[in-house]
């Protein structure tokens, strides 16, 4: 059989559905655009291309990646977040929607402060998607990045050279706060930390728990353990009135709003729902005096 655009679409989509992956119709698009390199539109205009031999044999390797739980951004190198697109690899998270709730938030703190430069620390900075997004969107502050994995700082620092009007990013490795001077300097703190429980990591979907980067999902036994040492060390960081914005999961709003209450630096404690619906970020504000 001649296989054309339409019908490898259709055997795959079913192919898809028979070993239970995600959105088969979409994956199957998303992968054939991707191995033909035209965008899914094309797909649809070119609906009786018949594919050659080799496209073939470059589909069924896709095929039989995503088959086995190899998540779609993995395989295409690519994910959109916010109002751009990253590179990603087995090396990084991969952005999620939620987290888009941490770029709005961060990004209406920075518009409410007339302060110009602004100072941005960003801890655990994975592919960039979150503050390459402040960058772009304030390209006239300063941004600073950290992260302990060197194989994530490459590729942040690869996906920021990607984008033209962008501030300045200082990228730095290290774990946390480590390789920082306490003192008051930056505006806005911002993290979106591991947070699962150990002990629920074996319980998340193969595509997490078998490729991405585990040191960036678990957060220890409580889950709390990086976010503790964040929440801990912040005040020492931040300029009065400075706030750090965290993300979280959702069902430590109670946990993380006591550990934030400890600390007698903040005086201020906000919780924000994702668009799901769900806490998911913490906004912790230090005193002004
Ligand atoms: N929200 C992510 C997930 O559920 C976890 C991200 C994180 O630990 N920072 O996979």
């Amino acid at each position: 059989m001649d296989w054309t655009v339409f019908t490898l679409i259709s055997w795959t989509e079913a192919y898809f559905a028979r070993h239970r992956i995600d959105s088969p119709r979409l994956t199957a698009e998303i992968l054939l655009g991707f191995c033909l390199g035209i965008r899914r539109l094309d797909l649809y205009l070119q609906h009786d291309r018949p594919l050659e031999k080799q496209e073939l044999a470059r589909f069924k390797t896709l095929i039989q990646r995503r088959k086995n739980h190899e998540p779609v951004a993995y395989i295409t190198g690519e994910k959109g977040f916010f109002e751009s697109s990253f590179q990603v690899g087995p090396g990084v998270l991969i952005p999620r929607p939620d987290t888009e709730t941490l770029v709005t938030t961060t990004l209406s703190v920075l518009d409410e402060n007339p302060r110009n430069p602004q100072k941005i620390l960003e801890l655990g900075v994975g592919s960039g998607a979150i503050v390459i997004s402040l960058a772009m969107a304030h390209p006239g502050h300063l941004f600073f990045a950290g992260d302990i994995s060197l194989s994530a700082l490459e590729t942040a620092r690869k996906n920021a050279a990607r984008e033209k009007e962008i501030g300045t990013i200082h990228f730095f490795n290290g774990s946390w706060f480590s390789p920082l001077a306490p003192g008051p300097f930056f505006d806005v703190i911002v993290s979106n930390p591991p947070y699962i429980p150990s002990s629920d990591i074996f319980g998340l979907a193969p595509e997490i728990r078998d490729h991405e980067p585990i040191t960036a999902l678990d957060g220890g036994d409580d889950g709390l353990e990086c976010i503790r040492e964040i929440v801990t060390c912040a005040g020492d960081y931040l300029v009065p009135g400075g706030q750090l914005i965290l993300e979280m999961g959702f069902d430590q709003k109670t946990a993380v709003s006591a550990l934030a209450k400890t600390c007698p630096q903040f005086d201020q404690i906000h919780v924000i729902q994702d668009l799901a619906g769900q806490n998911r970020v913490a906004q912790c504000k230090k005193k002004i005096d």
